[in-house]
Parts: C-alpha cells; structure tokens; sequence
C-alpha cells in the first residue's frame, strides 16, 4: 500500500477533479430525548463508536475556512477522509469530515486498513462529548430499542452518503487542508 506521502509525491491529489455540483443539506432533528437511549448503548458498550468514528456534518463547525478548519484539526481528533463516492452512489472522490478512530492518521485515504480501535473520543464510560457538541452522525444516530439487535438495528438520520453530499460543497477546503496536515499527526487533546 502506498504512504500518503507517496500519493502526494506522484501527484494523485493533483488529478483528481472535483465536481461540487449536486451538494446538499440536510436538515437535522436535534431532539436529544427522541433520539439517545442512554442506557441501552451503555449496556451495547458503543459497539457502532469502536468500529468507526462518527459523521460531522459542516453545519457542525461555525467556521469553516482552511483556519478555522486547521484550528479544530489541531486538537487532533479529526480525520479528513478521501471515498470513492461510487461506493455511495455519488460520482467522483469526495471527501468528508469525520472523528478520527484511535489507530489512525489525520488523513486517510483509500487503502488505509479499517481501524481495531474505533473512535477516539470513546472512553471507558462512553463518549466525551455531551450530546450536543457530538457530531452530527452521533447525535442522529437512533438505537435499536431492543437490546437483541444492537448495532444492526441502530441507523442514523444522517449516515457517510449524507455528509458526502453536504461536503461536496467544500472540497477546495479539505483537499488543500488535507495536502497540508497529510504529513502531520496532532496528538488528541480533547
Ligand atoms: S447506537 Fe446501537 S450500537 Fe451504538 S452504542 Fe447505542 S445500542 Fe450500541
Ligand atoms: S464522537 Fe462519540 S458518538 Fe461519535 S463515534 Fe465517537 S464516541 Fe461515538
């Protein structure tokens, strides 16, 4: 597999024409009631957050310049994240903005084994955010009700196909971030 170094250095961002046509919003019910059932992921363990780390939506962050991008990116608990919209029925590479797992880099890009770890900010009693400062994935995401089908039951409102098509209209942003964090590994300071 080759290094994002590599990648770089053989121009594979270079080539890569982004189309931010088709972008969308989504507009999302933030009804923490209606959506948490915190004592049924406490007895899940946060299955879905030690698989990957959750969804931001743009609308998560209040300035999303390459600054005010970078600050947040920072603090070491982003990752930017390269997909083959194919694979989400949406034209052309994308990327999107997501928690980063505890096992992997800032930038990650097609290839890039899947993590063992999971989400970063998981800790031994559950997520470190509360749940509005969570991403917009982890706080549309609706458990199963019913503890016999943890994780496969449990959807989110607003899953990778939704953040890539809200992020669509940011690529400039996170493709030139990306080229400048790629060779960079913040330490979590959340
Ligand atoms: S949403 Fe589902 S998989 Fe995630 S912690 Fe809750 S019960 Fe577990
Ligand atoms: S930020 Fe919180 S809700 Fe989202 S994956 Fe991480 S631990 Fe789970």
């Amino acid at each position: 597999m080759r290094t994002f170094e590599e990648m770089l250095k053989d121009g594979f961002l270079d080539r890569i024409i982004y189309n931010d046509s088709g972008a969308r919003h989504y507009k999302k019910d933030d009804n923490e009631a209606k959506n948490c059932d915190y004592e049924l992921c406490k007895k899940c363990g946060g299955k879905c957050c030690r698989l990957c780390g959750c969804e931001f939506s743009p609308d998560d962050f209040s300035d999303l310049s390459f600054e005010g991008l970078l600050k947040e990116i920072e603090k070491g608990y982003i990752t930017l994240e390269l997909v083959d919209g194919d694979q989400f029925y949406i034209a052309g590479w994308i990327w999107h903005v997501r928690m980063r797992n505890a096992d992997q880099p800032i930038v990650v890009m097609p290839g890039t084994p899947n993590s063992k770890k999971g989400c970063i900010a998981l800790k031994e009693d559950g997520c470190v955010f509360d749940y509005k400062h969570r991403p917009a994935s982890g706080r549309l995401l609706i458990p199963a009700r019913d503890e016999r089908y943890f994780h496969w039951e449990c959807h989110t409102d607003y899953g990778t196909r939704e953040a890539l098509l809200e992020w669509k209209a940011h690529q400039k942003v996170l493709h030139d971030l990306a080229k400048f964090v790629g060779d960079k590994n913040y330490p979590c300071t959340i």
